[in-house]
């Protein structure tokens, strides 16, 4: 048995830091990967060490897949396996021969299985051979339209045509008559083209509102197979697994054991090794069962079968990748595959858009597990899946799927996640859906009720911690903080506004979305006008003018574009004193220089002060305890150059007999905007 100590994880994400941390549990060293706008994803600080990948000009995903790289990365730092996660190259032969000819053990299927299951078409023909029932459709890929209307027409509409290639519920296109054959086929071939590299397609009947039911298998490399129960993955949208569920609830239990048979058998006669999962869609008023496909990989709602059995899923694929026999997994045979301990329900809990996370707490508690990859002040990138986490809930000791679903939905209740819009009020919405907990969830439950793809705003009302949680947030002012600090995916485009010599700036002061813009070019304002309505954490706030004066210039800012901490928004220039002052400008520019000379001399002091080698005690007393100045803080931290100071002249000044400042002391506070990676910051 190959001893593994080093794992290649090339995934991101949750999935990523699900795979570090069993690899940590078995001694077992790993290497994160991320692609440049992934270097603050969380997956890359779990991991022992984490290596960048090239971006891949035109394509975001495209680090992620290129082999080269990803091998490259594994020789320089010791590997000696590779974890694929799902998605990226989790099903792709060529990758799992590549490792293989590097010497790297694969985490998963021989090539040969992930050839077999890569391809729908080929799939379904292997599980027709051995019986598995199948559902009725095209035995081959199909080139033409016309050859797919011919194929529907004797399957009887409305049909669905799938890529051959597809997976993550994309590629698929629903055809309700014959008459919208020719441009969904010719649409779904180039879907499939450009989503897959293969514009393979094939038909299938739509099976109407079925039950989709999962078996997850492992096998291990001498051809033992047992099934560790099946999964209920009913809720979706738009073919996307939203809520799973295992055991699956109120199945039948004949069917569920023809199920469960018939993916063990498919295991065993495909030379399957390490975990996998074979999916059907049932019709339970029939006792009916198709075979749809084969997961060839570690799924992302893998979760449930973990806490209903008490089996590490990833734990075990790498000791299988490693050699061991299932016997030596504690599962010699199916008779010791523990029995599902009562139910355990996943919602997974997406971002709706972009923006970063300003809040973010996630549930915890007795039977609540949450894997996310979430934290105060990340911007997910909008390129990848945005799956943040995934909430995974166990039944109380009643054992009931109601109990289960009910504890989901009081942890979701508790999930604080503030500056991106979620799906979290639709989760709630279903977990309390009739259907749902009725355990009768069908693939089409989110297509027929459309109260679920909004839901109205009580579903999401606010539990008491999650109330107070945001209350603190605000006053804290995190808001504004972090909302700068990370990034202004939100924020609307705009250039800087810079003062002119004697313009004052008007500053937003904290990150939000505008609601009301109430300031233009030219307009005469007076000292505290109200300029702009900006809402922030739930709260509205008012940025006003700094002075009276006439307006000359202000950002296009329009109610509901995003601005961030700092932003100037307008410019002011305040009037020149009298009549007079009118008629030579000048004047006004005289009457502020001895104040701007006073207010360079402070400036001078204060840094002065700051210098290296200045003895002034404060500054001498923090050296000798090794820390930094402020200042030296703010210039680690910011990008060079970057910092505008705000009230640098905040201080005691003491003014010599002639009026002239002679001594400065600053008070121990700095304020500006700068900025850190190219990003704004307060
Ligand atoms: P993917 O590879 O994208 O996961 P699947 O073939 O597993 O694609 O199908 C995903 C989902 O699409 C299923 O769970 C089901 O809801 C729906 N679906 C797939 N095939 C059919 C079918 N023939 N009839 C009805 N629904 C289907
Ligand atoms: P699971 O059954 O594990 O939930 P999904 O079909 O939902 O599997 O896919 C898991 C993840 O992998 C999703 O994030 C999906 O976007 C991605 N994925 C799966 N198959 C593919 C594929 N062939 N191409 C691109 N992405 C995929
Ligand atoms: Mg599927």
């Amino acid at each position: 048995m190959a001893e593994l100590k080093r794992v290649l994880i090339a995934n991101r994400g949750e999935i990523a830091i699900r795979i570090a941390n069993a690899a940590a549990a078995l001694g077992i060293e790993s290497v994160a990967v991320y692609a440049p706008a992934d270097a603050r994803s969380l997956h890359t600080r779990s991991a022992t060490v984490a290596c960048a990948l090239d971006e891949v000009e035109g394509n975001p995903v495209g680090a992620y897949l290129d082999i080269d790289a990803l091998l490259a990365i594994a020789a320089e730092t010791g590997c000696d396996c590779v974890h694929p996660g799902y998605g990226f190259l989790a099903e792709s032969a060529a990758f799992a021969e590549r490792c293989a000819a590097a010497g790297l053990v694969f985490i998963g299927p021989p090539p040969a299985a992930l050839a077999l299951f890569g391809d729908k078409v080929r799939a379904r023909a292997f599980a027709a051979e051995l019986d598995v029932p199948v559902v009725p459709g095209s035995k081959s890929p199909i080139a033409k339209a016309a050859e797919a209307a011919e194929c529907a027409a004797g399957l009887g509409y409305p049909v669905l045509l799938k890529a051959a290639a597809g997976g993550g519920g994309r590629g698929m296109r629903e055809v309700a008559s014959a008459g919208g054959m020719a441009e969904a086929f010719a649409r779904c071939q180039s879907e499939a083209e450009a989503a897959f590299g293969s514009g393979a397609v094939f038909v299938e009947k739509l099976i109407a509102r079925p039950r989709h039911i999962e078996v997850q298998v492992l096998a291990d490399d001498c051809g033992n197979v047992v099934h560790l129960h099946e999964r209920d993955c009913s809720i979706q949208l738009r073919h996307q697994k939203v809520v799973e569920a295992a055991p699956a609830p109120g199945l039948d239990d004949a069917l569920r054991q023809r199920i469960l048979d018939a993916a063990v058998r498919l295991a065993e006669r495909s030379g399957y090794a390490n975990a996998g999962t074979v999916e059907f869609l049932a019709t339970p008023e029939d006792g009916g069962y198709y075979f749809i496909e084969c997961n060839p990989r570690i799924q992302v709602e893998h979760t449930v079968t973990e806490q209903v059995t008490g089996f590490d899923l990833v734990e075990a694929q790498f000791r299988i990748a490693a050699g061991a026999g299932l016997a030596a997994l504690g599962l010699p045979s199916q008779g010791a595959v523990p029995a599902p301990r009562g139910f355990a329900v996943q919602a997974r809990v997406v971002a709706r858009g972009a923006g970063s996370l300003r809040a973010y707490k996630e549930p915890a508690g007795a039977g609540v597990r949450v894997d996310g990859s979430g934290y105060v002040g990340y911007a997910p990138p909008p390129a990848f899946d945005p799956l943040l986490a995934k909430v995974v809930c166990s039944s109380n000791s009643s054992g009931t799927f109601a109990s289960a679903l009910e504890r989901a939905a009081r942890a979701l209740d508790e999930f604080h996640i503030d500056g991106l819009a979620t799906n979290l009020g639709q989760l709630k919405a279903i977990l309390r859906h009739p259907d749902v907990r009725a355990g009768d969830a069908r693939t089409t439950l989110l297509g027929e009720e459309t109260a679920l793809l909004a839901p109205p705003a009580s579903a999401a009302a606010e539990n008491g911690t999650v109330a107070l949680l945001r209350q603190q947030a605000t006053l804290a002012g995190l808001a504004g903080m972090v909302g700068s600090a990370n990034g202004e995916s939100t924020a609307a485009p705009a250039a800087t506004l810079t003062p002119k010599p004697g313009e004052q700036a008007v500053t937003c002061p904290m990150a939000g979305s505008v609601l009301e813009v109430r300031v233009r070019e030219g307009d005469a304002v007076v000292a505290g006008q109200t300029l702009l309505i900006v809402s922030a954490m739930k709260m509205e706030s008012q940025v006003t003018a700094p002075c009276a004066g006439a307006v000359t210039a202000a950002q296009p800012l329009s109610p509901g574009d995003s601005v961030e901490a700092g932003r100037v928004v307008a410019t002011i220039a305040p009037p020149a004193e009298g009549a007079a002052a009118e008629e030579t400008p000048a004047a006004s520019d005289d009457s502020w220089a001895p104040l701007l000379g006073d207010i360079a001399a402070m400036q001078r002091l204060a840094l002065q002060r700051l210098a290296p080698g200045s003895d002034d005690p404060g500054v001498v007393r923090q050296r000798s305890r090794g820390k930094l100045t402020c200042r030296e803080r703010i210039d680690l931290l910011l990008d060079a150059g970057s910092f505008r100071e705000i009230g640098s002249v905040a201080g005691f000044a003491s003014y010599g007999e002639d009026g002239t400042v002679e001594a400065f002391t600053p008070a121990n506070h700095v304020g500006g905007t700068g900025r850190i990676d190219g990003r704004g910051a307060i």
